[in-house]
């Protein structure tokens, strides 16, 4: 597997508070992540390099080819749950950056299969067979008033408070992580985003850039179509392929 990756700051903001990480360990082993901070004058970006970095370092340390799914779930679960260790302990150590906090999303790839992790509206996506199809939920005001059937998708992408996320990385002394086994990927590849980029192009425009674009310049391409919908955010794209 070959792994891209590409963040930038949009046209609005005057920081990026984005992350993203990824290695290919050997040739049976990879991961790619992708945080989005929040908070405070410079919490957000602070929030962001402590979990990128804790979940690298865990995940370089203690991913190998031999493990089960479970233990690979573990894994994963406890690099994101040490970066909101580490994360909600500064917090506490600098009034400063009281209440930061990151989104967090991980993608491994172990001889083949598949697995990710997710907190918050950072996003992964399978682009298979020549479609792309969304793998996370997220944790978001927006999607829990889609699912109560309040409001439409399509009235989401437009809510006054699209930004809201009801689960973050580093904001209590625990944190919720969902997993997902994806199995055998074959010949398919994982896309890693901040809302930054789903926020700003939507699933069919992603789909085509994937679809007419190299793989070494899919992550450039993205976030180019990104920053001509405006560029609202900070955006950030990871491709493993
Ligand atoms: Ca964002």
């Amino acid at each position: 597997m070959m792994i891209y990756g590409k963040t930038d700051i949009g046209r609005h903001r005057s920081s990026n508070q984005d992350e993203f990480a990824y290695s290919i360990l050997n040739e049976r082993v990879c991961f790619g992540l992708v945080c989005d901070g929040m908070g405070g004058e410079n919490g957000g970006q602070v929030a962001s390099a402590i979990a990128a970095q804790t979940i690298y370092e865990i995940l370089h340390d203690h991913l190998t080819p031999e493990l089960t799914d479970e233990q690979v779930k573990a894994v994963l679960v406890q690099a994101v749950s040490r970066a909101n260790e580490a994360i909600y302990r500064r917090s506490l150590q600098q009034p400063e950056y009281l209440g930061m906090g990151t989104t967090a999303v991980v993608a491994a790839v172990l001889d083949g299969k598949g697995y990710v992790v997710h907190v918050g509206d950072s996003r992964a996506y399978r682009f298979k067979a020549g479609e792309l199809s969304q793998i996370t939920k997220d944790h978001s005001l927006v999607q829990s008033l889609v699912e109560q059937g309040k409001i439409t998708q399509e009235q989401a992408k437009d809510h006054p408070q699209k930004n809201m996320i009801t689960r973050a990385v580093g904001v209590a002394s625990k944190v919720d992580i969902d997993f997902v086994c994806l199995g055998d990927i074959g010949s398919g590849s994982i896309l890693l985003c901040s809302d930054g980029l789903s926020g700003l192009c939507d699933q069919a425009e992603m789909e085509e850039i994937l679809l007419s674009t190299p793989p070494n310049q899919v992550c450039e391409a993205l976030v180019d179509q990104a920053n001509q919908n405006g560029g609202f955010d900070n955006i950030t794209a990871v491709y493993l392929c």
